[in-house]
């Protein structure tokens, strides 16, 4: 048994027997950490509220046979407060630690860019000032990024002839030349290919004056891009850890009976699926318009 401590975010909170919690962690130092909170579902409990997702806490831990336990807790930031406030940020919110938890598959992999990333995220949403859907897709990118999944937003995605290009396929991995383009590639409008690149820089100028239409298109654009990659992950997967991937911790060899009543999410946060399939035409399988307009 030894003691370590380090800081991270609060992703996933499931049910462990009577009165335990198992908490998912995104934390700084060894990345995604999952570990028992003992006796925090009974009242009085002292730090089954500061474990609540989206906290931001410093805690310390020790090491367990299958699965670490949390002794102590220090809240460092109550995301919370300000984002359940208010229910558009709450469910971006809740896309953005499903995002994190389905990307970071492996379990004590250090991932400190992706740490970041989710800190700040959480942050700007409970600061309230920016557009929470622009926050959301500004994250989807950056982590994409940082999992290897960037679309590519200029040059062609399979033969790297550089752009513009006017098409975009998801399959193929972002905007395609016109020799690569595959029948039924979708045509975003060319704003819509500078917004996702000004998200992705961070070049929140340029992206705040983007319009309605071009935003919502390239929110579609981005939710496919990330649903087809967190699909194409669970398929990669042996089918024996594909059943119990985001739900038992395979992984890390913890038994699957300690995760009991947490039941294995669908590897695609529904807000990502729902924005997904906004998108004209969906995942550029329907044939353009031969005229070239949309
Ligand atoms: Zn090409």
């Amino acid at each position: 048994m030894s003691l370590y401590r380090d800081v991270g975010v609060v992703l996933r909170v499931g049910k462990l027997g009577e009165a335990d919690r198992i908490i998912t962690l995104l934390t700084r130092r060894y990345g995604k950490v999952r570990a028992v909170a003992k006796g925090v579902r009974r009242t009085g409990s002292r730090f089954g509220a500061r474990l609540e997702p989206f906290a931001h806490v410093d805690t310390q831990l020790h090491t367990g046979r299958t699965l670490d336990v949390v002794t102590q807790v220090q809240t460092l930031d109550a995301f919370g407060v300000g984002i359940v406030a208010d229910y558009r940020r709450y469910t971006t919110a809740c896309a953005v630690l499903e995002t994190a938890d389905r990307i970071v598959a492996e379990e004590r992999e250090p991932v400190l860019r992706m740490y970041l990333l989710v800190v700040g995220v959480l942050r700007a949403l409970a600061d309230g000032r920016r557009d929470a859907s622009l926050l959301l897709d500004a994250f989807v990118l950056r982590a994409m990024a940082f999992a290897g999944w960037s679309p590519a937003l200029g040059e062609c995605a399979r033969c790297g002839l550089s752009g513009p290009h006017a098409a975009f396929s998801v399959p193929l991995g972002g905007t395609v030349c016109g020799q690569c383009r595959p029948a039924g590639a979708s045509r975003p409008s060319s704003a819509t290919i500078s917004l996702m690149r000004a998200l992705l820089d961070g070049d929140w100028n340029e992206a705040e004056i983007s319009e309605d239409t071009v935003r919502r298109e390239g929110s579609g654009l981005v939710a496919a891009h990330l649903q087809w990659h967190l699909e194409r992950q669970l398929r990669s997967l042996p089918l024996v850890e594909r059943s119990t991937a985001h739900g038992a911790g395979a992984a890390a060899g913890n038994p699957p009976e300690s995760e009991a009543g947490e039941g294995a999410p669908d590897p695609v946060p529904e807000l990502i699926r729902e924005r997904a399939g906004t998108l004209e035409p969906s995942l550029g399988e329907r044939p353009t318009d031969p005229s070239g307009r949309r």
